[in-house]
C-alpha cells in the first residue's frame, strides 16, 4: 500500500517551524491527558496535538472501519494490533486531514476541540510493555566498554560479531518522559582486596538507545525472518537505559545486569512509526565475517537518525555531552527480531527491544558517560563550569532525536528524566 503521508512536498495548514520534529511527514502515535481527556490517542503537528478520539468521533475516520472506542483506550496496543494495514491507512487519513489543501478540518468549529497545544496537555505512556529486551548492537560501544572492564586486545567476546547479544530486562520500571526516580542502592565492590559495601549509586550513567515496539503477534515456535521483521515492527522511540555502573561490575558475571538497570529506564512519548522513518534508511555496518543465514538481509536497513544527549543541571542550562546517530548500528533491528525469535520465542504487541547503547567512533559520539568521561578519567566540563565524571543528583538528562533530510524533518521529541536523591 501507498504511503502517501510520507510525500516530502507536504504542506499543513498548521503551523510547523524548521526545527519541529513534527512536520506533517511525521504523524507519530502517544496518548495523552488533561482535564476533559482521561487517556485519548493522538498524533502531533507543530507544537500541537490532534486527538483522534475526538477527530473519530466527528466521523473523521468513518471509512476506515474502527472499533468506536479504538483511541480511548489506555494505551495503544489495541490499536497497534489491528495490523500495519489499518494503522498506516489511519496515518494516511491524518495527513489528509492536516493538508494545506483539504478543507474538512481546516475550517471546521470545533478543530479548537481536536487540536490542542502540547505545552497543555501531558502525555502518557504510549503501549502497556509486557516484556522488555536490551541488545548490546553498537560494536564502538562493546568495544569501549570490552577494553575498560576486560582486555583491551580482545575488546569484543567471540560470539558478539556472530549474534546481537542481548538480555531480558524489566518491563515494569520503563517510564515515560518527564518523570523522576531516586538514585537506586545497592552493592559494589569498590577494593578489589575489601569485602564488597552496601550504599547509594556512586557511578549512576545514562546509555543513549532507541527501542523498537513489537506491532504483531507471534506463536511460540514461530521465528521471524529478517525479510518479514518490518512487519512485525510497529515503531520507535528514545529509549534511556539508566545504568548503575559499580553495582553492574560487581554483580554482571554470569548471568548480566540485573539491578544495575531495572530501577529505571526512560522513553519518549511518541511513537515515530517505521513507516516515517522509511525515507531515511541507509546502508547497514559491513559485516565481517559473513553471518549465519537467518541473520543475513538485504537492502538499507539502518537508519539515519541523529542523537543528542543533554545534562541539565538544577536552576541552569543544559550543556550537550554527546553526538551519535542511529545509523553506527553493527546490528539491524531486523536482525535482532530473527535472532530473538529464531529459538521460537514470542513476541506480543507492545513489547519493547531496546538497541543497545549507541556510540560512534569519535570521542563526543560515546552514548554513555562512561565512555565519555573513560570511566571518569576525563571529566566534562558543564556550561555552568561544574565538571561531570558520571550523573549528579538533581541532574536531568535529556535526549533528542531526529532525522533530516531534503527539508524534511521527522522527531522523536524529547526523552527526559531527574535523579533524585536516595531514598
Ligand atoms: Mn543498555
Amino acid at each position: 500500500m501507498e504511503i502517501k503521508a510520507n510525500n516530502p512536498n507536504l504542506k499543513s495548514w498548521v503551523e510547523v517551524s524548521a526545527q519541529s520534529d513534527f512536520s506533517i511527514q511525521n504523524i507519530p502515535f502517544g496518548i495523552y491527558t488533561d482535564k476533559e481527556a482521561t487517556h485519548h490517542a493522538c498524533t502531533a503537528i507543530g507544537e500541537y496535538i490532534l486527538d483522534l478520539h475526538e477527530a473519530h468521533q466527528l466521523g473523521y475516520f468513518k471509512d476506515l472501519n474502527l472499533p468506536n472506542a479504538i483511541f480511548s483506550q489506555k494505551h495503544l496496543n489495541d490499536f497497534i494490533a489491528l495490523g500495519k494495514e489499518t494503522t498506516r491507512r489511519v496515518r494516511n487519513r491524518i495527513s489528509d486531514l492536516l493538508n494545506l489543501e483539504n478543507n474538512e478540518l481546516q475550517h471546521a468549529a470545533h478543530k479548537n476541540k481536536i487540536l490542542k497545544k502540547q505545552s497543555e496537555v501531558r502525555m502518557l505512556i504510549p503501549v502497556h510493555i509486557g516484556d522488555y529486551t536490551d541488545f548490546y548492537s553498537s560494536i564502538d560501544h562493546a568495544t569501549n566498554v570490552g577494553k575498560m572492564f576486560r582486555d583491551p586486545e580482545n575488546a569484543l567476546l567471540p560470539n558478539w560479531k556472530h549474534l546481537p547479544v542481548g538480555y531480558h530486562g524489566r518491563a515494569s520500571s520503563i517510564r515515560v518522559s518527564g518523570h523522576s526516580f531516586h538514585r537506586p542502592k545497592g552493592q559494589s565492590k569498590p577494593n578489589p582486596n575489601e569485602p564488597p559495601v552496601f550504599g547509594p549509586c556512586k557511578l549512576l550513567d545514562f546509555e543513549l538507545e532507541t527501542a523498537f515496539i513489537i506491532g504483531k503477534n507471534t506463536e511460540m515456535g514461530h521465528s521471524i525472518s529478517t525479510e518479514k521483521a518490518d512487519d512485525s515492527i510497529f515503531g520507535m522511540v528514545l529509549f534511556n537505559d539508566w545504568s548503575a555502573r559499580d553495582i553492574q561490575t560487581w554483580e554482571y558475571v554470569p548471568l548480566g545486569p540485573f539491578l544495575a538497570k531495572n530501577f529505571a529506564s526512560t522513553i519518549s512519548p511518541w511513537i515515530v512509526t517505521l513507516d516515517a522513518l522509511e525515507p531515511f534508511r541507509t546502508k547497514g555496518y559491513e559485516q565481517e565475517p559473513k553471518v549465519l543465514p537467518y541473520l543475513q538481509y538485504t537492502g538499507n536497513k539502518n537508519i539515519d537518525i541523529n542523537l543528542e544527549v543533554l545534562i541539565q543541571p538544577e536552576n541552569t542550562d543544559a550543556t550537550v555531552v554527546s553526538e551519535s546517530n542511529y545509523k553506527y548500528m553493527y546490528w539491524t533491528m531486523e536482525q535482532q527480531l530473527a535472532h530473538h525469535t529464531v529459538n521460537g520465542c514470542n513476541v506480543q504487541v507492545g513489547d519493547m527491544m531496546a538497541s543497545g547503547t549507541i556510540s560512534g567512533t569519535e570521542k563526543h559520539q560515546f552514548g554513555s558517560m562512561l565512555e565519555l568521561t573513560w570511566r571518569g578519567a576525563n571529566p566534562i566540563k558543564m556550561n555552568d563550569g561544574s565538571e561531570r565524571k558520571f550523573i549528579n543528583d538533581n541532574d536531568t538528562v535529556i535526549m533528542k532525536g531526529w532525522c533530516q533530510k531534503e527539508g524534511v524533518r521527522v522527531g522523536f521529541g524529547e526523552c527526559k528524566a531527574k535523579v533524585l536523591p536516595a531514598l
